[in-house]
């Protein structure tokens, strides 16, 4: 590290006392920012500013050959605001201890990491293997604007067998140069679970430890990184809309990307070219927010535990679609392999058809009427009518998005209270 890193960063930030290795939890309150390079502040200062004076001209010089990839690494001292900044880099920092990642980045939004990763690895003529659904936004990247590049691809369902994605990597291997495995676990809204490791096994099988190997990226958005840590099971990349749980309080737009200190280095460089850098305002709200997340996503995780145990058996209830209710066996062993929670994000599939499901939404007075999820409040919506609208109808059958299904993402409210907002709202259907 040069002296201006050294200058806004702790001398040596506290990872363990003794051999005792310090939670994620605790890492939130102070890693990566010492006070007594601001002046004495408990809080991260917003750095507002475009650009960083440098020390000399040498160290100028260093830090470009950083920026543009002369030298690996990145930039070893702060220069630009489009290639890195204070606020961003403590988040970046912290984010990266939950899944335990070498590095980690922060950008503009979940589809701005998300379409840097895509550009950082995908050439003209390149194959993307992905799992299905994806979110809607990522299958138009891939398939309609990656598409006009040349870019092609081929999907296996969600809850694909380790048969069934080998059979669609050896296809996509007939078809080109396999740039990337994008998976999303679960899979919006279907709630279905990827077998992370079955991929895993499928990449390294087919492909070895060979030039050719491609990356494994996961958007882990739904259960990360409480419940889900995907590193851990052999991706190789983790996407994040930081926007849901991570931001949490639905005030916020961010993404991320974490991983290994090469993948990041080329992701970095992509981001340095394009800008999709997060702001420094944004940066510090999700320093807000990092600090309660594990209070945040234990709370909604076990609110939704309990209204859904308390939904599944109402009259007017045809289904839940929840993770802590797996629809068969091969999805009971993906959850015991990779998660260490449900969630808080389910689909309620009431009897009857759209005119129940808008009754439904129209009663409730505690949860919004508002897309998203992951944030403090209860949020309810109809997939089929708001962000599913445009899916045609036979994609959205084959999906289970039917004009019953209701969106609901717990918050960290009172769960009785909810549940007796659930009560009222059912009984004006
Ligand atoms: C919201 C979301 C995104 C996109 O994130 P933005 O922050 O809205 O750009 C990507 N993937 C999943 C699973 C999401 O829920």
């Amino acid at each position: 590290m040069t002296d201006e890193t050294q200058r806004r960063r702790p001398k040596a930030s506290v990872r363990a006392i003794g051999n005792r290795r310090l939670q994620p939890n605790t890492l939130m309150m102070g890693h990566g920012f010492d006070p007594a390079l601001s002046e004495g502040s408990l809080k991260p200062p917003i750095f507002l500013t475009s650009t960083f004076v440098f020390e000399n001209a040498a160290a100028g010089k260093r830090h470009f050959e950083g920026v543009t990839g002369k030298r690996p690494g990145g930039a070893e001292g702060l220069v630009y605001s489009r290639f890195n900044g204070p606020n961003q880099e403590i988040a970046e920092d912290r984010l990266g201890v939950w899944e335990d990642a070498e590095d980690a980045l922060t950008f503009s939004s979940g589809m701005s990491a998300i379409a840097t990763v895509l550009l950082a690895f995908v050439q003209p003529g390149d194959v993307i293997v992905h799992s299905a659904p994806l979110y809607a936004a990522t299958e138009t990247l891939i398939g309609r604007i990656l598409g006009k590049f040349g870019v092609k691809w081929l999907d296996f369902p969600a809850g694909a067998t380790p048969e069934e994605i080998d059979a669609v990597v050896e296809k996509a291997q007939a078809l080109g140069r396999v740039a990337l495995i994008y998976l999303e676990s679960p899979a919006n809204p279907t709630n279905v679970l990827v077998d992370v490791e079955a991929v895993a096994n499928v990449r390294d099988t087919r492909f070895g430890t060979g030039e050719d190997r491609p990356p494994i990226v996961i958007d882990n958005t739904f259960l990360g990184p409480l419940w889900h840590k995907p590193l851990a099971h052999g991706a190789d990349i983790v996407v994040y809309s930081l926007t849901k749980y991570a931001g949490g309080h639905s005030d916020l737009v961010a993404g991320g990307a974490l991983g290994s200190k090469a993948h990041i280095n080329t992701i970095r460089s992509m981001r340095n070219t394009i800008g999709t850098i997060l702001d420094p305002n944004s940066a510090w709200m999700l320093l807000r927010s990092l600090e309660t997340l594990e209070l945040r996503m234990s709370r909604a995780g076990e609110n939704a535990a309990k209204i859904c145990a308390w939904l599944k058996d109402q009259p007017k209830v045809e289904k839940i679609v929840y993770l802590g209710f797996p629809e068969n066996e091969r999805q009971a062993d993906i959850y015991r392999r990779h998660c260490t929670g449900a969630g808080s994000t389910f689909s309620l599939y009431l009897k009857g058809g759209e005119r129940e499901a808008f009754a439904f939404l129209d009663a409730l007075k505690i949860a919004k009427l508002a897309v998203s999820l992951g944030g403090t409040e209860t949020l309810a919506s109809c997939p089929a009518a708001m962000t599913h609208l445009s899916v045609p109808d036979d994609r959205k059958a084959a999906l289970g998005i039917t004009p019953n299904m209701v969106r609901i993402s717990i918050g960290v409210e009172d769960a009785d209270d909810l549940i007796a907002d659930f009560e009222q709202a059912l009984a004006e259907i």
